[in-house]
């Protein structure tokens, strides 16, 4: 199903116009309203009436968060605080959060945005929507739940965590989908299992939403055949606007970006310059509508790539490609990259083994180390020494042979590496200490 067949599935000369037409706007109320872009673009020496078509785009100076930072709270906002309605910030590990204002229109930009992406997750006005993402400054209970609202769902806002409530109310209010982490949804598989319920046959639910953290597509296989749903993957960052920034559709090869509001582009991220579709790089975007806090050229760190070939679905939004983790979240160990979810990716091809993880990096003499905890399955936990040898063994061997990296794997018992509630910690970086 598609939610706005006009917007969604526009021909490319149509959206052109659009986005050209927003991008100009856009750009002259940031140099107008906004302090520190208007210091960068007179640097740059740009000025708005230099922007009149999208390949101007790149005369434009980045945005980076840490201008966001530096602007903390409120000095980034194009919009006086009368107009603002909401607030909201991203969880800053280390310092002040970087914090976010929507206008009325915002909300309204939001909240379309997200139904959208939860119509093509599967959610209708019949459905009974279990929003499980978490409620508070972070963006995703709020997004999931308006776009829910105006799709015209129930929604059930039960946030995170709770986990044998959740899975009462999954029963009991015969919950059609659920909006939450990856991570989360394994989770709840888990104790489903322990509580002996069985998803297929004691639940209703049929569609999972699942954002927040980068994930893989074997990490979607099992979501999929544990909890017996179609699982899709959206995408978002409170900085642009939450959840809502892309989304996969039903056949699950790409995430359309919603384009007329979101304008993406793939650049290397050492030199700035912008890739040609196909590439992969860092992701920058340009919120053409926004007005609490628009963002000209904001530098994502997530790396992506474009593609701008037609999709089955009928919509032509451009794709991109599931993101495979954050340049931030990447990890540089003796000179090799190395995502978290390039390990995943080899771990959840084994049955004997469950899919949680935890990646523990450090320097040792100078050299630095990878130590790959991962659990057992009960099964393999009451096998033979023999058989937890073979599939260390094995796990080794293709950790290597992706990574070019020899790995220590070790294997711990059931249930002892720590569940998360809402994002999954999957590293712990003892280099930094
Ligand atoms: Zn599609």
């Amino acid at each position: 199903m598609i939610w706005n067949e006009k917007c969604e599935c526009m021909s490319r000369e149509e959206l052109t116009a659009l986005q050209t037409e927003r991008l100009k706007k856009l750009v002259k109320t940031s140099y107008e309203n906004v302090g520190y872009y208007r210091k960068k673009m007179d640097d740059a020496g740009v000025t708005p009436d230099d922007i009149q078509s999208l390949e101007d785009l790149t005369k434009l100076p980045f945005t980076l968060k840490d201008d966001l930072r530096d602007n903390y709270p409120f000095k980034a906002f194009a919009a006086p605080m009368t107009d603002i309605v909401r607030l909201h910030a991203s969880s800053g590990t280390t310092g002040k959060p970087t914090v976010v204002g929507y206008t009325r229109n915002d909300i309204e930009t939001w909240s379309e945005v997200m139904a959208r992406t939860l119509t093509a997750g599967g959610v209708t006005k019949d459905s009974v929507m279990q929003n499980a993402y978490g409620y508070g400054l972070f963006t995703g209970g709020l997004g999931a739940h308006y776009g829910g609202e105006k799709i015209g769902a129930a929604v059930i806002p039960i946030s995170g965590g709770n986990t044998e409530k959740q899975i009462m109310l999954l029963k009991d209010f015969g919950s059609h989908a659920i909006s939450c982490t990856p991570s989360y949804a394994l989770y709840l598989a888990e104790v489903m299992k322990e509580m002996g319920i069985d998803p297929r046959k004691d639940l209703q639910l049929k569609f999972g939403i699942f954002g927040a953290e980068p994930w893989t597509h074997e990490m979607r296989e099992q979501i999929e055949e544990k909890l017996g749903i179609r699982a899709t993957d959206i995408y978002g960052l409170s900085e642009i606007i939450g959840p809502g920034v892309a989304f996969e559709c039903e056949y699950q090869d790409g995430l359309h970006i919603n384009e007329d509001h979101f304008l993406p582009e793939i650049i290397n991220p050492d030199t700035g310059e912008v890739l040609p579709e196909g590439s992969k790089g860092e992701l920058v975007i340009t919120t053409i509508t926004k007005e609490g806090i628009p963002l000209v050229r904001y530098r994502t760190r997530d790396v992506t790539s474009l593609r701008y070939d037609a999709c089955q679905c009928g919509r032509t939004l451009v794709r991109m490609e599931k993101v495979m983790g954050r340049s931030d979240d990447m990890l540089i160990i003796r000179g090799v990259n190395v995502f978290p979810s390039q390990v995943e990716s080899v771990l959840v091809k084994f049955e004997e083994i469950e899919p949680h993880y935890l990646l523990v990096v450090d320097r040792i003499n100078n050299l630095d180390t990878l130590e790959i905890w991962v659990e057992m399955s009960d099964e393999l936990f009451s096998d033979e020494v023999k058989a937890v040898e073979s599939v260390r063994a094995r796990i080794g061997e293709q950790i290597h042979s992706l990574l070019g990296l020899h790995a220590k794997i070790k294997l711990v018992e059931p249930k002892t590496i720590e569940r998360s509630m809402g994002k999954a910690k999957r590293v712990v970086d003892n280099r930094k200490l």
